[in-house]
């Protein structure tokens, strides 16, 4: 397929190579320019990387970029013809979802949102997993695309539905590590061994697929990036401006939310979320050792 592909950063670019990889005709544009996919097209703005493609597929950093690339100046709108597919695999809010698929839906464009979850490693294994939202139609369409950069794909409903059950998986993601980041600090404090305290995890019902990726990092004190901290906290706002909306309480994503707001005053933004731990840390007086003292 002609796949337009906008946005090559973390996600973006090794999603790209993979279409690439897996025969497709791509175009791909960045903000930022000087990045490269081998074997497709550089176009100069998401206007010109549009241009004959039947698919638009974005993958940008939160709602304001989406918005722009598409409705800003030398957006992808005025490329936009009847029957093309727009795929949004950025994680955005699901009612701005809605209002930009209404607006590409006058032109004909139907829209895909299509969050994803399998962090880097996924993207570049092509083993990620789609959260999507949408008619059957072009979900069926994209299909050869899905597989291309991914395992499975999970059809949650209709438009803005991918977005929303993504917002709910990342709440999960962001307590469950808080928890984990939590029990560790506490442990150490008390004189318990953290990698013992990771094996009992593993062999009980607390084990989870979070911390059994993140504790090797956590272990190596490695908190570059795979899913940098200003990303999860952005996913957290989402989340509880969704709520918000709903009229839904989420009292511990608002707590978790303040570690991140004082981690990003501490200049951990562009870190792994998993470096919240060390504001506990801090506070505690204590670091998580990989092995005994
Ligand atoms: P990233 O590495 O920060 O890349 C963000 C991309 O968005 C870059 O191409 C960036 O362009 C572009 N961008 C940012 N602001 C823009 C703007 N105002 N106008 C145009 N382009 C803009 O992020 P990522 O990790 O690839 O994540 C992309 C999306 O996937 C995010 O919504 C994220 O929440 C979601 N996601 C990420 C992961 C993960 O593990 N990383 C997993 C699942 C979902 P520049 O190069 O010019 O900055």
């Amino acid at each position: 397929m002609r796949v337009a592909f906008l946005g090559l950063g973390i996600m973006g670019h090794a999603m790209a190579t993979n279409l690439v990889k897996a025969g497709h005709e791509v175009a791909v544009w960045n903000r930022t320019p000087g990045k490269l996919v081998e074997g497709a097209g550089i176009a100069p703005s998401p206007a010109a990387a549009v241009q004959g493609a039947e698919v638009a597929w974005l993958c940008l950093a939160d709602t304001d970029a989406v918005e722009g690339v598409l409705f800003g100046a030398d957006g992808a709108e005025a490329s936009l013809t009847e029957g093309m597919i727009i795929a949004d695999s950025s994680t955005i809010s699901p009612s701005a979802t809605v209002k930009f698929a209404e607006r590409v839906a006058s032109k004909g464009v139907a829209w895909v949102d299509a969050p994803m979850t399998g962090s880097k490693i996924g993207a570049q294994s092509g083993t990620l997993v789609f959260i999507v939202g949408g008619e059957e139609a072009p979900i069926e369409r994209l299909k050869p695309l899905f597989a291309a950069m991914g395992k499975k794909i999970f059809h949650m409903g209709g438009t803005s539905k991918g977005q929303a059950t993504k917002l709910a998986m990342n709440l999960q993601i962001a307590l469950i590590f808080e928890g984990f980041a939590e029990a560790l600090t506490l442990a150490t404090k008390l004189g318990v061994d953290s990698q013992q305290l990771i094996s009992l995890i593993d062999a009980t019902m607390v084990r989870s697929g979070v911390v059994e990726y993140k504790a090797p990092f956590v272990l190596a004190r490695d908190f570059t990036p795979n899913f940098p901290l200003r990303l999860m906290h952005k996913d957290i706002r989402l989340t509880l401006e969704a709520a918000k909306e709903a009229r839904v309480k989420l009292p511990a994503l608002e707590t978790v939310e303040e570690i991140y707001e004082l981690a990003t005053e501490e200049g951990h933004q562009d870190l792994d979320y998993a470096a919240t731990l060390t504001l506990l840390e801090k506070w505690a007086g204590v670091q998580v050792k990989g092995k005994a003292a």
